[in-house]
């Protein structure tokens, strides 16, 4: 089977994605990269009420009209009102309520005047500026009217809109569901960390690396774990993840070797094979099928190859599945600082740090089996087939991570 560019293998998994519509309700604690799933009307108008955009005093313009520090104003303090409080008086002729920041500006009042431009007065007070009417006035809806809508349905919820909510007094958020993932590592040579580690036997990392790079991306993964290079135990551990998720990831055994057993597997569940490989350095005996209606994504067991996949192919599914367009891999421009010297048949992804327009590769392998020389690593570097190496000033495409 010939290899198929990333392009054509994300547009064939896209094809089969589909987008979750079930809803939930949940505490706007919990919905930082949730997805609103109504829209959202104002109930009332915010602020409720005027209010005073500074601490001063309330008054009427038009006493105040020829008010200047030479010829002040000299006003009678007939009430105090702070933020939180009401006051039942009205500002008449010749009158002012000292108020402070958010308190309710009273009736009769047409404008504020800040304290600093008086003399602090408590049982009179003189002011020292003209102030026309409206002015240091908070309107009643400023920030928003009653009825208007707020947020609307397939917003993404950050703190910003996650407080705007509360600000209309809500506690919680209908929104949609979460992605439900699975992840399968196998491999007779794993060991889980914290268990003693045998001869022959490797730490699983991929277990950590994927789980936790699929809860950073919002996905719940409500099954995670490991079987040997035994198709029949891999197959029936995927036929029950599959009762209750969305999205199954497996890594190892994707090959060509004997022990490359999730072709077995496949054939086991009668899952469609969607494709297998793709032309792309590191991952690229990538295995897509599609088993019970959810898509079931094979990547390689070398920590690089399966961590690049889940960047490149991965977020791409998981981004129509929950309409964020924000969790596509954001693709920039970027000047190399390092060679990377290199020449490849097929396009490949460099482990590299960016930052301020540049891209610098780190110290170390960038072989697919090698994963501690990315720690810190922020991006990848790509590189299309049959370009020749990257010297340093060459501009490139950069995947941010
Ligand atoms: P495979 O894709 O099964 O041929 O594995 C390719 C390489 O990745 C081998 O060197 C495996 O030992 C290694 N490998 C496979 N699975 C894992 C894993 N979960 N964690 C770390 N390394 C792995
Ligand atoms: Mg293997």
């Amino acid at each position: 089977m010939s290899e198929l560019t990333l392009n054509q293998a994300r547009e064939l998994l896209l094809a089969k994605t589909e987008k979750i519509e079930e809803t939930e309700e949940i505490l706007l604690w919990e919905g930082v990269g949730r997805t609103l799933a109504e829209d959202i009307l104002a109930k009332r108008d915010q602020p409720p009420f005027p209010r005073s955009p500074l601490d001063g005093y309330a008054v009427r313009s038009g006493d105040i009209a020829e008010a200047s520090r030479e010829c002040p104003v000299r006003l009678q303090v007939i009430d105090e009102v702070d933020a939180g409080h009401v006051s039942g008086r009205r500002v008449k002729e010749g009158c002012a309520i000292r108020i402070m920041t958010g308190a309710p500006i009273p009736e009769g009042a047409d404008c504020i005047v800040r304290q600093e431009d008086t003399d602090y007065g408590e049982e009179t007070v003189k002011i020292y500026k003209q102030i026309r009417a409206w002015e240091n006035y908070c309107f009643a809806g400023e920030d928003y009217k009653a009825g208007s809508k707020i947020l609307k349905k397939g917003a993404g919820l950050g703190s910003i809109e996650l407080g705007t909510l509360a600000s209309l007094g809500l506690e919680k958020a209908l929104v949609f569901r979460r992605v439900r993932a699975a992840v399968l590592t196998t491999g007779d040579e794993l060991a889980l960390p914290g268990e003693e580690l045998k001869p022959g036997k490797i730490y699983d990392s991929n277990l950590y690396t994927l789980v936790t790079r699929l809860t950073g991306l919002g996905v719940e993964t409500v099954r995670k774990g490991r079987t040997g290079d035994n198709p029949e135990e891999a197959a029936a551990w995927i036929r029950e993840a599959a009762r209750e998720t969305d999205l199954i990831l497996t890594t190892g055994g994707v090959s060509v070797g004997k022990k490359d057993i999730m072709h077995d597997v496949l054939k086991l569940l009668n899952a469609r094979r969607l494709f297998w490989k793709i032309a792309i350095k590191p991952g690229m005996p990538t295995l897509c099928a599609q088993y019970e209606g959810k898509l079931l994504i094979c990547l390689s067991g070398n920590p690089f190859g399966a961590a690049v996949n889940l960047e490149l192919l991965v977020r791409p599914v998981l981004a129509e599945m929950t309409g964020r367009k924000e969790l596509e891999p954001k693709r920039i421009r970027a000047v190399a600082e390092s060679e990377f010297p290199k020449r490849s048949g097929v396009t490949r992804y460099v482990r590299a740090f960016y930052k301020d327009g540049k891209v610098r590769i780190p110290e170390g392998s960038n072989a697919s089996g090698i994963l501690s020389s990315m720690c810190g690593c922020n991006c990848l570097i790509e590189i299309p087939a049959g370009t020749p190496e990257v010297k340093r000033g060459d501009e490139a495409w950069v995947i941010l991570l």
